[in-house]
């Protein structure tokens, strides 16, 4: 029995704030809310003085909160929840583990279409009888808007036929004239498609015959009619007109047809009509032709079967182009077939290609896809695809791991070395192979982590016996790994046969490939012309205003550009500094390669893919596409191209620089050589009966890691580079903390990194605490930065106690008077 005073009780929620403040903040519930408000759900609250934002409700409770008066919740948003409590644990788990504030993941993990936005609207106030205090031109909008209830900036903007209201409309508030106020508004929308069907009377057989022979006088209505048969042949199947037939294959060729059709939808005979369609049916859903597993396929398939048995976390090592997707396609079939959700995630990169639409084939309809090129309004379908269940099956980047999941059995995180799975700004800076073990531990789901090289911790990790693991060693169908060939540059350079960036030897087998008509892939892992310009007289150097760094030369846009900040100038012509003309490039990224292909080689077609040339959104997989079928005989790009890609007819890969990949000045440079250099040679000679080669350009033929390289051998990179992780205190055997000081002042910055690092120092002792010390870039946006490097070991030290007490610094830095203005960046686990 309900008793009165139950009903009485008020309410308070919990909710999450998609801002970065550190807890959470309570509101109370309206009485006419309280049966409906569900955790999860998302609510309209004020925040602030005059914000109005969207939360999601974490708790709810009777008790009203201590330190303040709760406000009401303004609005309720959704019936049902529209954040799984899954979610909402493992936001939790990421604000705590990364030290940053659940807002702030809140923020990162719901699509900016689910977080309502409130819109201006315009209505004139009845009140307003000083119409003489008008201009003309006031006083004629004036009298549109009130033709209307009330009306947006762009229908105002429409209905007068100006582009600019913005200052009427201000003058008329200030009159008093109008008033403006807002009004929430959700953001997505989802994709319509205008269709066109006959209207009942005319689906019988009889009714058409007539129709047909009525129209006999007007043929463009006619040809309109038996074109909609053609596609729709009603005749015999009344109900497929019922699906209709999409508008635009009428109005495509020329306005004729168009208007005959109008005329027909006028007379009644067909009528129009909309549908909800999914954004993601455009890429092509084909029929996968059967695939069979090869025997060391199946062997893996098993193996990490056995492995999942007693291991939550399996790692497949197998090497490029021992076709791994096939195995995950397998356990992706298996896990779905079970009932279970499974997530797939790939670097940013290798997602927009080859692997979706195999994926795709294979799965059709119930696979969503989650990308960063997509737009909001599909990120929105993939998660209310998931909650109500149309995408049993998602494949996406990073920031998958915060979609709406509740059932998850398998989450594939592929060639999980690859760092872009790391996210760097803004918070949370999480690393989402790492999430996706604690995610799928949550969920009692299990995690498959792929590579040809894999991280060195999780390689350690399998090794130590926490992870399975499992070998693919032969690439499938008996194609052999490429063989390699080592330029010496420094020998070349000392017998001039060097043609600027290209050695004889790359010339010469690039020529070759060419004849022979086969695929080349160049790779530089350096964007732009050239990454600085420099004057031959006063050796001044093209630097960004904002930061420590070179201002990199872009031919084609004739520009310099900070790839730090994005500043952008003209390039001079004369030097800024002394005023001669002999102002030269100096260094090469891959426009100049590409620039001086077309000289070295003006018969080959040359195709660029870099950041710059991949910025549209189908960009990328043009490129990709025309190099599949054969458009281009060499393809010159950064990192981009070393990325899963998978062609028939590439039988060599260049690597220019390959030194300054192998002495990046940091402690994973080896294993990052190692890494990097074996993705891209991996492109070349992936079918049996075309062996692949690979040329590397380098001043130091005998490096160990380029023997290692040679020989494929990871296993050897590791056990060496191991040895030196565990002297050095490195991953994996510590956890690293990096705390990035900033300030406009550099005497400000240095300051508070040292006061900072010298309270660290105090509990966790010197060794712990490396720096403070400058970056490689040491300003940048016009703040300097100083960085203070915690090496925590993984296992005398309570993590999470550390943690807090780093943190505890960290606020006792920001809340100092004496030093204000500092920023400071926790990232844990830095990479
Ligand atoms: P990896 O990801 O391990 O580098 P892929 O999965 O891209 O390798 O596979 C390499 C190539 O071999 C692809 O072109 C793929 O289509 C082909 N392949 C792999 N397994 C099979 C199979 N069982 N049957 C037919 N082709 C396969
Ligand atoms: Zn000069
Ligand atoms: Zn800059």
């Amino acid at each position: 029995m309900t008793s009165l005073f139950e009903d009485e009780i008020t309410l308070f929620a919990d909710l999450i704030l998609p801002v970065p403040v550190p807890r959470l903040f309570t509101y109370r519930v309206p009485r006419t809310m309280a049966e409906m408000i569900k955790v999860g759900a998302r609510v309209i609250v004020q925040f602030g003085k005059n914000r109005v934002i969207t939360a999601v409700v974490a708790n709810v409770h009777s008790n009203p909160p201590a330190q303040y008066q709760a406000k009401y919740i303004l609005e309720l948003l959704d019936d049902e929840p529209i954040v799984t409590n899954h979610q909402l644990e493992l936001f939790k788990w990421v604000s705590e583990y990364y030290l940053c504030n659940i807002g702030e993941v809140l923020n990162v993990a719901m699509p900016a279409g689910l977080k309502i936005t409130s819109q201006s609207r315009i209505q004139h106030n009845p009140e307003f009888d000083y119409e003489e205090l008008l201009t003309d031109q006031e006083r004629y909008i004036l009298d549109e808007i009130k033709k209307h209830a009330t009306l947006s900036y762009e229908e105002v903007a429409r209905l007068v036929n100006q582009t600019n209201i913005t200052a009427i409309i201000k003058s008329l508030v200030g009159k008093h004239a109008v008033i403006l106020f807002e009004e929430v508004k959700e953001r997505y929308q989802p994709k319509v498609v205008k269709k066109i069907r006959l209207t009942a009377p005319f689906t019988s057989e009889t009714s058409l015959m007539q129709l047909t022979s009525s129209l006999d006088k007007t043929p463009k209505q006619q040809d309109i009619l038996m074109r909609y048969l053609s596609h729709v042949p009603v005749y015999n199947h009344t109900e497929l007109n019922q699906k209709g037939l999409d508008k635009t294959i009428f109005s495509k060729d020329d306005g004729v047809s168009d208007s005959a059709l109008q005329t027909l939808i006028k007379k009644g005979v067909f009528e129009q009509f909309e549908i909800i369609v999914s954004r993601f049916s455009d890429i092509p859903l084909g029929s996968s032709a059967e695939v069979n597993l090869s025997k060391s396929q199946q062997t893996a398939f098993e193996q990490i079967h056995q492995s999942f048995a007693e291991k939550e976390v399996v790692l497949l090592h197998g090497i490029t182009g021992s076709g791994k997707t096939e195995v995950y396609i397998e356990l992706i079939k298996q896990a779905l077939e079970g009932g279970t959700q499974v997530l797939f995630l790939l670097p940013e990169i290798a997602l927009t290609t080859q692997i979706v639409v195999r994926l795709r084939k294979v799965f059709g309809d119930q696979m969503g896809i989650y990308h960063s090129k997509f737009s909001d309004n599909e990120r929105v379908e993939v998660w209310k695809g998931i909650l109500d269940g149309k995408f049993q099956f998602v494949v996406g980047v990073r920031s998958a791991i915060f979609l709406p999941f509740d059932n998850l059995g398998l989450i594939i995180v592929d060639e999980e070395h690859e760092t872009s799975y790391k996210q760097h700004d803004p918070a949370p800076r999480y690393h989402a192979r790492d999430v996706a073990v604690i995610m799928a531990y949550m969920h009692k789901a299990k995690t498959l982590l792929g590579s040809a090289t894999p991280s060195l911790e999780s390689y350690f990790h399998a090794r130590s016996g926490r992870y399975g693991l499992v070998e693919m060693t032969e690439r499938f169908g008996n194609a052999a790994l490429p063989s390699f060939l080592l330029v010496d540059t420094k020998k070349e350079k000392k017998q001039r046969t060097m043609k600027n960036e290209f050695s004889s030897v790359l010339l010469e087998h690039l020529e070759s490939n060419l004849n022979n008509k086969e695929q080349t892939i160049l790779f530089q892992n350096r964007r732009g012309y050239s990454p600085y310009m420099q004057c031959e007289e006063c050796s001044w150097i093209s630097e960004c205003n904002n930061c420590d760094v070179s201002l990199t030369y872009h031919m084609k846009v004739r520009e310099l550009r900070c790839h730090y900040c994005g500043h952008k100038e003209e390039v001079p012509r004369n030097c800024p500094a002394c005023g001669s003309t002999r102002v030269k490039t100096v260094g090469y990224g891959t426009e100049k390669i590409e620039d001086e292909l077309h000289l070295l080689l003006p018969s080959a077609r040359v195709q660029r893919m870099d950041l710059d040339t991949t910025r549209a959104k189908n960009a990328y997989q043009q490129i990709i596409q025309e190099f599949e079928q054969g458009g281009t005989d060499i393809l010159v790009g950064t990192q981009m191209v070393s990325k899963g890609l998978d062609f028939d007819n590439v039988s060599m890969v260049g690597i220019f620089d390959a030194d300054r990949i192998i002495h990046f000045p940091e402690f994973r440079a080896s294993e990052r050589a190692f890494q990097m250099l074996t993705q891209v040679s991996g492109r070349a000679g992936r079918r049996s009966d075309k062996p692949g080669k690979v040329l590397i350009q380098t001043a130091n033929p005998a490096q160990k890691i380029l023997e290692r390289i040679i020989q494929n051998d990871y296993v050897g990179m590791y056990e060496a580079e191991i040895v030196e992780r565990e002297q050095f205190h490195y991953p994996p055997f510590t956890r690293l903390i990096k705390l990035t000081v900033k300030h406009i002042d550099e005497a400000t910055s240095k300051r508070a990194a040292t006061v900072l690092a010298e309270k660290l120092t105090v509990n966790l002792g010197k060794s712990r605490v490396l720096g403070p010390e400058p970056p490689l870039v040491e300003r940048v946006r016009n703040q300097f930065l100083f960085d203070i490097l915690i090496k925590l070991e993984r296992e005398k030290i309570n993590f999470k106690a550390a943690k807090s007490f780093i943190q505890e610094k960290v606020i006792d830095i920001l809340t100092d008077k004496t030093i204000k203005g500092v920023h400071i960046v926790i990232d844990v686990d830095c990479v």
